[in-house]
């Protein structure tokens, strides 16, 4: 069984009350193939990187079971690279710079062997080459599921809008869901959203933890409460990641299953926050993520007796 996940492989520089990088690797895609990795081989990498991208770094994919046929290397421009820096809150954060570099021309090419992938995971990226993606597969995946963030809200609605109608799952952060939609409850903007295209809508809240809505249901899956969260950076992606993760495991897409994806998923990025970068992410073990989400049962489990 095998995922498709295309997006960013970046350079950031990340700021946080907590400490400061250099330019490390990061990116929407390096998250979300680490994270789904663990559930799942292969994982069919699509995004492109500069000939600054160290080759080490495609080779601790490679050895993680992500392929990187799909990753395109141009040898005279750099990769993109995103700067950011966290408020005390850690919640949010603040852009400081978005260098497109070789994303401004990337044209991607679905390579012949990832055709039949039956997960599909648009990590964040131009809506017109997340799209591009979809068209280009011969069957249709049984399941897309769509990141976005506020970058490309702002500067490419109209393909955002189109793309969504070609995508199962949206999954964006609560501001995200409130710009998207133009409400400011996040129920009227589930609805809003469910009839832009999509099945099911993720709502990520951070250390608020995260919404699931289809159009008759609502679910709510905690975030582990930390004590030190030192980099929020990819969270979302390695949610993104944890969750197709489980449900191309599975094999199971209902409403149900995504309840328990969602918590894998949480599981998943309450990993990525504690070290920089991926760092955390590259050392979990099959019996981390495992003793990670018993702690995920027990943070919501109680019983009650109505009197
Ligand atoms: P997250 O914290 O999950 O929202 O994802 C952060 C990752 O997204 C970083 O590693 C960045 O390299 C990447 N990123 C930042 N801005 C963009 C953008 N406009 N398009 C695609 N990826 C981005």
């Amino acid at each position: 069984m095998s995922i498709t996940v295309v997006g960013t492989m970046a350079f950031d520089a990340i700021e946080t009350p907590f400490g400061k990088t250099d330019k490390i690797i990061g990116g929407s895609a390096t998250y979300a193939a680490y994270a789904a990795s663990n559930f799942v081989q292969p994982i069919q990498q699509i995004s492109i990187v500069g000939y600054d991208f160290p080759q080490e770094e495609l080779q601790a994919m490679q050895s993680r079971g992500i392929v990187t046929d799909g990753v395109v290397i141009v040898p005279d421009k750099k990769s993109f690279f995103w700067s950011g820096k966290y408020h005390l809150d850690m919640n949010t954060r603040d852009t400081l710079i978005t260098d497109l570099n070789v994303l401004a021309d990337f044209n991607p090419n679905v390579p012949e062997s990832y055709q039949g992938s039956e997960f599909l995971m648009l990590g964040n990226l131009v809506p017109a080459i997340q799209k591009k993606v979809i068209q280009q597969f011969n069957k249709r995946p049984k399941l897309i599921v769509l990141d976005t963030m506020n970058f490309w809200i702002e500067t490419a609605f109209n393909d955002l809008k189109e793309v969504l109608t070609m995508v199962d799952v949206l999954m964006v952060n609560d501001s995200e869901a409130r710009q998207i939609s133009g409400e400011h409850s996040l129920v009227k903007a589930a609805k809003k959203i469910l009839n832009m295209g999509p099945q099911f809508l993720i709502v990520k809240k951070g250390e608020h933890g995260a919404l699931l809505f289809n159009e008759s249901n609502v679910f709510f899956a905690p975030a582990l409460p930390l004590e030190d969260v030192f980099d929020p950076t990819g969270a979302g992606d390695t949610f993104a990641g944890g969750f197709i993760g489980h449900l191309a495991k599975t094999q199971d897409i209902s409403f149900s299953n995504m309840k328990t994806a969602i918590i894998i998923g949480s599981a998943m990025a309450s990993f990525c926050v504690e070290k920089f970068g991926t760092e955390r992410l590259k050392e979990v073990s099959k019996k981390d993520i495992d003793t990670r989400v018993q702690e995920f049962v027990q943070l919501v489990n109680f019983d009650i007796t109505l009197v």
